[in-house]
């Protein structure tokens, strides 16, 4: 979605209200003390003392530009409203004056078109998986903070960020958008779904947008997940070593799905709609 004059105006007002000296002193020692919910307020002398002011006059004008805003005020003082802790966290997260870059490093996985080993890249804040031999996978794309680097092998980011999509994916699918919370449509190629054809999720308001297998947003929901355990496929495995459904069009009015996944015990049969609601789950074993 392209971003409105009314949208654009708000962005730029939130972020044109950091940048001043005094105002930032204030809120960041709001953060010093945030605790989520149990944020103790800081009162009026204490936060004018934090920031180091005397004149009341200019402090009381900066604090009254942050009110509302990224500053509420409560009965025993002020705390950090949600804008300006979400702000923090980003920056906790992203770290946006640190750089990283991985250049390719192999991974515990193989191209499922090829079998050759599976390599990592880090550019601008996504993780990429890909083939190190053949150009006829397309591979895993998806954004990952920097922050979660800190302690993890490659390995292990590869796994963090594959857990972090499948999640992200299937509560997309279930209607929220896992950044901004706001309503996602989703679009299934019907016309050509055969074809490999991926299934696009999109926020409403913000630019979250995935393409996926139809297979993957589904993984979330507990009566798939267990229909697919019980026919034998491991979802501990990464979303693309598990098998490609065999996908229907069983009706187109009312639209109804079928993808057939074939695991070493038997085969499952998840009918889904338009929106990649499921439908009905049955195993044959
Ligand atoms: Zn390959
Ligand atoms: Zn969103």
């Amino acid at each position: 979605m392209e971003p409105d004059d009314r949208t654009e105006a708000a962005v730029r007002e939130a972020f044109s209200l950091l940048d001043h000296e005094i105002r930032l002193e204030i809120l960041l020692a709001l953060l010093e003390d945030w605790h989520a919910v149990y944020t103790d307020p800081k009162s009026y002398a204490e936060l004018m003392d934090a920031v180091g002011m005397r004149d009341s006059g200019k402090f009381n004008y900066h604090l009254d530009k942050l009110r509302g805003v990224y500053v509420r005020q409560v009965e025993d003082g002020y705390v950090p409203t949600a804008s300006v802790t979400a702000l923090y966290r980003a920056v906790l997260a992203h770290r946006p004056t640190d750089r990283l870059e991985y250049g390719p490093t192999a991974i515990d996985s193989a191209c499922p078109r090829c079998d050759a080993t599976a390599i990592l890249r880090y550019e601008r804040g996504f993780v990429s998986v890909e083939c190190s031999a053949c150009d006829d996978w397309p591979g895993f794309t998806y954004p990952f903070p920097k922050n979660g680097f800190a302690g993890r092998s490659v390995r292990a980011v590869a796994r963090a960020t594959a857990r972090r999509a499948r999640y992200h994916i299937g509560l997309a699918r279930d209607g929220q958008c896992p950044f901004c919370a706001g309503t996602t449509t989703v679009d299934v190629p019907l016309d050509d779904v055969a074809d490999d054809n991926l299934v696009e999720i999109a926020c409403d308001t913000c630019t979250f947008l995935v393409g996926v297998e139809p297979l993957s947003p589904l993984l979330f929901e507990e009566r798939v997940a267990s229909a697919l355990g019980d026919v034998g496929v491991d979802l501990e495995r990464y979303d693309w070593e598990l098998p490609t459904p065999t996908t229907r069009v069983e009706s187109q009015d009312p639209v109804r799905l079928a993808l057939e996944v074939e695991g070493e015990a038997g085969t499952a049969t998840i009918v889904v709609d338009e929106a990649l609601g499921v439908r009905s789950v049955a195993i044959d074993r």
